[in-house]
């Protein structure tokens, strides 16, 4: 018998018991047919209408489902296509040429069109009917595994459409577009949620949370993105159970910080997240300088800056605010430092690696960022204090922009010590050749500064001082 049949036949010989005793506790579902609803196919991108009828073809169920249901019915223009089928993930990929199985936790494919990507999901049981199941099959422990905080670690036991339904996050987001007859299928009363703009948990939201504590974190940001109402039951457990983020790995929690801040919504995510108490369990070092009214200026510009590219469509890049979030721990550190006569450049070199080590502890920051966040951060001070012969090393620095934008950022935050220099940066990119090689002949030399100068004790979190001049030359 081949693996197919052989994870068919084994699930056949679990519903029977079960997970079909199960199903019939399950409320009947709402079908909403094509005529009582807004989405249309022309709403669905090429790429999952391919992927949904090439499966119904071959004789499988398949579904839009999640964001691509619920962003279109708000009118709202989806992040991305998720598609839900019966099908394994074995046979999904035999039906597709374009297609990667990924996941341990969850098992998906990928289906690959250039860099657009559809999710196909095959439906899954619910954690109560595979928790029955686990009681009754020894040999199913494999596919749901339960940390002792109650954490679902693995979860790959398949199931029918209304199972799946069932372990989906939030109501709005267990709706199924059916490509069979284009109707819309609601076992959770979903539609109605999403007519009242009510985030409601499905189950028990404490169980579901401790099952997967990013739950927490997506329901801050589905909330602020959506301008839902998060439901009270819901809500309650957000405010004391930020721990519980301790028990995801950082990698994972890397992912879910990039779409909490560069999603086009960061700001209002950002002001939701300290309002449930959660921001400190990803950020710790950032949330304790939160009371630091020139910081939260600081922390706040960067983040509307940010939506605000976003929404002009400009590239953006996790360096830079995890560069302006981690920046008062840095200087702190360095400080700190220096304060025990470490010289500049040796207590620049270890505040970055403390602070980014630290803060890699709750959300992993991967190396190419963190690249880039040195990089910011060396410039500050060759920015601070340009000198004639380092200005156009400076300028066609990968990062000068990046490391400006920063800079300017402080300066309107009310750092008064880089107003000048963003001022002058500023209008030197403005400048035509004329202007600027005026402008450069008013600098100075910058001569080689002497490094028996230490620099003056207590710095503010603001200050960048302590750079030297050859860190910043070494930035690719
Ligand atoms: P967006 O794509 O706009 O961020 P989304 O709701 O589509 O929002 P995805 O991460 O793409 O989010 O997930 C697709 C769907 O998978 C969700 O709508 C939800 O039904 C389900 N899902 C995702 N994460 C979880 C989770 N942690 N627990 C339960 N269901 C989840
Ligand atoms: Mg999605």
């Amino acid at each position: 018998m081949g693996l197919i049949q052989k994870i068919q036949s084994f699930l056949k010989g679990n519903r029977n018991k079960s997970v079909a005793s199960v199903t019939t506790d399950y409320p009947s579902a709402q079908i909403i047919p094509r005529a009582e609803h807004q989405l249309s196919r022309k709403h669905i991108s090429r790429h999952a209408l391919n992927v949904l009828y090439r499966l119904h073809e071959n004789g499988f169920e398949a579904y839009l489902v999640g964001g691509g249901v619920r962003d279109t019915l708000l009118e709202l223009r989806p992040k991305d296509f998720d598609v839900a089928t019966n099908a394994l993930p074995e046979q999904v990929y035999q039906l597709f040429r374009n297609c990667r199985l990924i996941g341990r936790r969850f098992r998906l494919a990928h289906v690959f069109f250039g860099r657009d990507i559809i999710e196909v999901a095959t439906f899954r049981a619910s954690s109560q009917a595979i928790e029955e199941d686990e009681d009754d099959n020894n040999h199913n422990h494999n596919a749901l595994l339960h940390a002792d905080s109650g954490m679902i670690m693995r979860d790959n036991i398949y199931g029918t459409l209304i199972e799946d339904a069932w372990r989906r996050d939030f109501t709005v987001n267990a709706l199924y577009y059916s490509i069979k007859d284009y109707s819309i299928v609601d076992h959770v009363n979903g539609i109605s949620d999403l007519k009242q703009r009510i985030l409601r948990m499905i189950g028990d939201p404490m169980t579901r949370y401790r099952e997967d504590p990013v739950r927490m974190l997506r329901a801050v940001r589905l909330a602020s993105k959506l301008g839902f109402t998060i439901e009270e039951e819901t809500q309650a457990p957000l405010f004391q159970q930020s721990h519980l983020l301790k028990n995801v790995p950082p990698a994972r929690l890397f992912e879910e910080v990039v779409k909490l801040f560069l999603s086009g919504h960061g700001t209002v995510t950002f002001e939701q997240l300290v309002h449930y108490n959660l921001f400190g369990a990803l950020f710790p070092a950032t949330a304790t300088h939160l009371s630091d009214p020139q910081f939260h200026k600081l922390l706040l510009l960067a983040l509307r800056n940010t939506d605000k590219r976003i929404s002009e469509d400009k590239p953006v890049t996790p360096a830079f605010l995890l560069a302006i979030f981690l920046w008062p721990a840095y200087i702190d550190e360095k400080a700190r430092l220096q304060e025990q006569d470490m010289i500049p450049v040796e207590a620049h070199h270890q505040a970055l690696a403390t602070v980014l080590k630290q803060q890699s502890a709750f959300v992993a920051i991967p190396r190419r960022f963190a690249e880039v966040i040195r990089a910011i951060w060396e410039l500050q001070l060759p920015l601070h204090s340009p000198k004639r012969r380092q200005i156009f090393h400076l300028i066609s620095n990968q990062r000068f922009r990046a490391a400006f934008d920063f800079l300017e950022l402080r300066a309107q935050s009310g750092d008064n010590s880089v107003k000048s220099a963003a001022t002058w940066w500023s209008d030197f990119q403005a400048a035509d050749e004329t202007l600027r090689g005026q402008m450069i002949n008013k600098l100075s030399q910058g001569k080689k500064r002497s490094r028996s100068k230490s620099k003056p004790k207590n710095k503010k979190a603001t200050d960048d001082s302590g750079s030297s001049d050859e860190q910043s030359q070494s930035d690719h």
